[in-house]
């Protein structure tokens, strides 16, 4: 008899994780307790995968020999604690990817930075000619590749969640870009949970795989003093260079690896500003291990266009520069932000607060922020926290009132930025929906 799988989600990792057991002959069906989208509903009818959605059926679930859990669904869900106590394997599309794909993998993860880092190499390996794809939470699932492409190597951004759900993967090249409070309420509001669940991306790594970190990271600082690490160690910092390893001298990003050097200016660099350096650096050293040659590398790192949503300066309109930075969802992201920005800035911000503790963000605020515009259902947090900092502090309830009151707080050569330090669902579908109505009120100006 065929083994059964119960997948769990009908987004694009389950569906994608769907088509992948079927093709290895599992007994495959797919439950989402939400609306599955049409384009799915399609996928799915073409592949005669049986499916169901709005609901979980227990009965059908509880029977099989293996679950796949899309990310977004907590380990809290009653439906997956049953299924972990009956003893039935409860795992991550990307841990059921890797099990049919020989394809080398560098995987990158961290609380900002990912998307950005991953793009960023994708574009590296693709232009210097490598047969790669693309997957994790960027792009097309892992599993629908490996069932229908035919990639020597993966970029894989991982979230926590997709960590959560891996076991037996191990990543030829990992990548861990930092460690700050996020989603912590997924982790029963300990921190120590999620950074395990970041480290878990070492996993099953040995002396012949390379981990790539920050060196400037208090957290991952100290968890390498006390873990056991076996892969190659290779930081990279706003300082001097390791030996193997890459660091900033003289203006310059330096990288070092087995004895080669490559360097090249930071204004070269096609993404701007100090996060961006990092994400920068931290694909120039996965690129260099692979042997991607220097002036490839360079041009790469020089032609990048930047992600959407991220720090994206998009219009400017009557000498005011307009900046989207909607996917800015956690407190460190938007310190980033704030940092990069030279000019007086009338900020965008809140949402729902998964727990945010605003007083890193208190000093950029005073010497940078000219007006706030509070951008949420419950502001009171924004208020008390920056009340004695910033002296025009607004509320608004929708984008179109958000984007004139920032217009109106706003003179020529200012900067508006939108980077809300909290998740959207509040007032939008998501982040993106948060940037696209950005922009779209921006242009109706
Ligand atoms: P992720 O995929 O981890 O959420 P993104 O690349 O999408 O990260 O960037 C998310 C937000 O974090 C953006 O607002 C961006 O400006 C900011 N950011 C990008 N890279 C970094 C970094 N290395 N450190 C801190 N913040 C960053």
């Amino acid at each position: 008899m065929d083994k059964s799988v119960a997948i769990l989600g009908g987004g694009e990792s389950g569906v994608g994780a769907a088509i992948l057991a079927q093709k290895k002959g599992y007994d495959v069906f797919l439950s989402d307790l939400g609306k599955i989208s049409a384009k799915y509903k399609n996928v799915l009818s073409n592949f005669k995968i049986d499916f169901e959605e709005e609901k979980h059926s227990e009965d059908r679930i509880l029977n099989v020999d293996l679950v796949v859990k899309s990310p977004g669904i907590p380990e809290t869900a009653p439906l997956v604690i049953r299924l972990i106590e009956m003893g039935i394997p409860v795992i991550s599309e990307i841990e059921f990817g890797g099990r049919y794909s020989s394809a080398k993998t560098i995987c990158i993860t961290g609380s900002n930075g990912k998307t950005t880092t991953t793009l960023l190499l994708h574009h590296i390996l693709k232009n210097a000619g490598m047969n790669v794809g693309l997957a994790g939470n960027v792009g097309k699932s892992f599993a629908w590749q490996v069932a229908e492409e035919d990639f020597d190597f993966y970029v894989i951004e991982l979230s926590s969640f997709q960590l959560d759900g891996m076991f037996e993967f191990k990543a030829d090249i990992s990548v861990l870009m930092n460690i700050t409070p996020d989603h912590l309420d997924r982790y029963g509001y300990n921190m120590k949970n999620y950074i395990d669940s970041k480290f878990r991306v070492i996993q099953n790594q040995t002396n012949t795989d390379y981990f790539i970190f920050c060196a400037d990271d208090k957290i991952i600082q100290s968890e390498i003093k006390n873990r056991k690490i076996k892969p190659v160690l290779i930081p990279f910092s706003l300082n001097e260079p390791a030996e193997n390893g890459a660091g900033v001298k003289e203006n310059k990003i330096v990288i070092n690896i087995n004895k080669n050097q490559f360097n090249m200016s930071i204004l070269d660099l096609s993404l701007h500003g100090k996060h961006n350096t990092y994400n920068s650096m931290a694909a120039g050293i996965a690129s260099m291990v692979l042997e991607i040659r220097d002036d490839q590398l360079r041009e790469s790192l020089s032609d990048f266009t930047g992600v959407e949503h991220r720090l994206e300066r998009f219009l400017k309109v009557h000498g005011i520069e307009f900046v989207n930075d909607s996917k800015a969802t956690n407190v460190n992201s938007t310190w980033y932000a704030l940092e990069s920005v030279y000019k007086p800035i009338v900020w965008i911000v809140g949402g729902i607060d998964k727990g945010n503790d605003y007083s890193m963000l208190k000093g950029l605020a005073s010497k940078k922020v000219k007006a706030i515009v509070c951008l949420g259902k419950d502001n009171k947090k924004i208020h008390d926290s920056f009340e004695g900092d910033v002296k025009n502090i607004v509320d608004v309830s929708n984008m179109e009132e958000a984007v004139k009151a920032a217009y109106y707080l706003a003179r020529n050569g200012d900067t508006v930025l939108l980077s809300p330090a909290c998740a959207s669902f509040d007032l939008f579908d998501n982040y993106e929906d948060r940037g696209i109505q950005f922009k779209k009120q921006v242009r109706n100006l």
